[in-house]
């Protein structure tokens, strides 16, 4: 047995041990996913027992340093954790932007204060964290961002705006970009700085989404008082640790599809809802064409971020190459969406039945058309991949 098969064992035995049975089933509702925070709520004694279990162990940030509540695991053992837990349908313990976003940059870019005081508040789910980038006026042109901060002594003052501000009436801290020199040019004048959402002068408006949903906020700053410690990295020097945390966000929502879909297998919930013919394969030959196709293309596509992955564990960052990433793993998901609709017939329209558990299909499949949105939009990626990637010369 190689040492990475006696970790693999290990680890399988202990899911086996310690996942509760209810935590291996897909989430029924979004009151099912674990956000942690200062306004704690589990769904069930099981989501907590399992929580609780995989914070001492480590495992909710495997991969981070133990000295900051992770338990240092290698990239390839990682991967095998993952993989375990994907395998026996393990649900993730906590969702939170902390994990996905500010965790990564903080490693690289945070002050051994900044990593001691906010590392292990994220690992033990203690804080929730909003990502304040968006304005209305700098979405894809990201770097055109208004918001000011000027330095007032020992504080930033903050004033101005942002938009699509995910749960940032729910969390309790954001990461946000700030303009900090409006002379210099736009790249050249950002810093990126840490907030308490429950400072004076932080106002919070929601946005409903057609899906019905209000996961986003309009985020309003006025003369916020930040103290200057709050800064991470160099003042004006945001820009690279803007983009660092991006290529994190990106991995991540390429990644595996979220929601009803995760660990779910299309084929035979679309077998269940259409039924099977006489030799017990889909009884849709087209739909069941359309899933092989879907299948064989996911295939290749899990191959492309192991690849991606083998390379940066052997040092090659991947930088501009998250473009392909979340790209494709977006396209894909909304494809499976797609199908997933067209599966299900009539029952995938409906809105408030108890059928279709409060119309998750079609809210679920609304809401997939925001992947390739979210973290920079499939246009973007594509010209990320044209000029960075691929090097082709850019057009007039
Ligand atoms: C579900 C979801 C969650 C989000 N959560 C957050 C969050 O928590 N925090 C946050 O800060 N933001 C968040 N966002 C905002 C997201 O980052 C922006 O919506 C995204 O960057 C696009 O910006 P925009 O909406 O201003 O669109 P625009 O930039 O105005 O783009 C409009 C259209 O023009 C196209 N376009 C723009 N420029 C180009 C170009 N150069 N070449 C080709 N096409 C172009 C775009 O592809 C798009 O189709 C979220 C968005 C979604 C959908």
């Amino acid at each position: 047995m190689s040492e990475m098969d006696t970790f693999r064992a290990e680890v399988r035995a202990w899911l086996e041990d310690n996942c509760p049975e209810e935590m291996r089933q897909p989430p029924t509702s979004n009151a099912d996913h674990v956000w942690g925070g200062r306004q704690w709520s589990f769904a069930s004694d099981a989501a907590r027992l399992w929580f609780e279990r995989m914070v001492d162990k480590g495992w909710t940030a495997p991969a981070w340093p133990v000295e900051y509540g992770g338990a240092g695991l290698s990239p390839a053992e990682h991967d095998v954790l993952k993989s375990e837990m994907s395998r026996m349908g393990a649900r993730s313990p906590i969702s939170n932007f902390g994990f996905w976003m500010l965790g990564p940059a903080l490693l690289k870019f945070g002050s051994d204060e900044q990593k001691r005081e906010h590392l292990p508040a994220i690992a033990r789910g203690e804080i929730r964290w909003c990502q304040g980038y968006s304005e209305p006026n700098a979405g894809s042109d990201l770097a055109s961002l208004n918001t000011s901060a000027v330095i007032d002594d020992d504080h930033f003052v903050v004033n101005g705006r942002k938009i699509w501000t995910s749960y940032a009436d729910r969390a309790d801290k954001m990461f946000c970009l700030v303009r900090t020199d409006p002379e210099a040019k736009k790249q050249a004048g950002i810093s990126f700085i840490l907030l308490d959402m429950d400072s004076a002068g932080v106002s919070t408006r929601p946005i409903q989404l057609i899906s019905g949903e209000s996961p986003f906020c309009e985020t309003f700053f006025d003369d916020v008082r930040v103290p200057r410690a709050n800064l991470v990295g160099e003042i004006n020097q945001g820009w690279t640790i803007a983009k660092y945390l991006l290529t994190h966000e990106r991995d991540n929502i390429g990644g595996e599809p979220p929601g009803l879909l995760k660990g779910r297998d299309l084929a035979h919930m679309a077998l269940d809802a259409v039924g099977a013919d006489d030799t017990g394969r889909l009884d849709d030959p087209m739909l069941r064409a359309d899933i092989a196709r879907l299948e064989i293309d996911a295939m290749a596509f899990r191959a492309l971020v192991e690849q991606t992955r083998a390379k940066a564990e052997a040092g090659e960052g991947v930088g501009a190459k998250s473009a392909m990433l979340k790209y494709y793993g977006t396209e894909l998901n909304k494809r499976r969406y797609n199908l997933m609709m067209d599966a299900m017939g009539g029952l995938g329209l409906e809105w408030d039945s108890t059928r279709s558990n409060g119309g998750r299909y079609a809210r679920e499949w609304l809401r997939s058309k925001g992947n390739s949105i979210e973290g920079g939009t499939s246009e973007i990626m594509l010209g990320i991949i044209s000029s960075a990637v691929l090097q082709l010369p850019k057009t007039a």
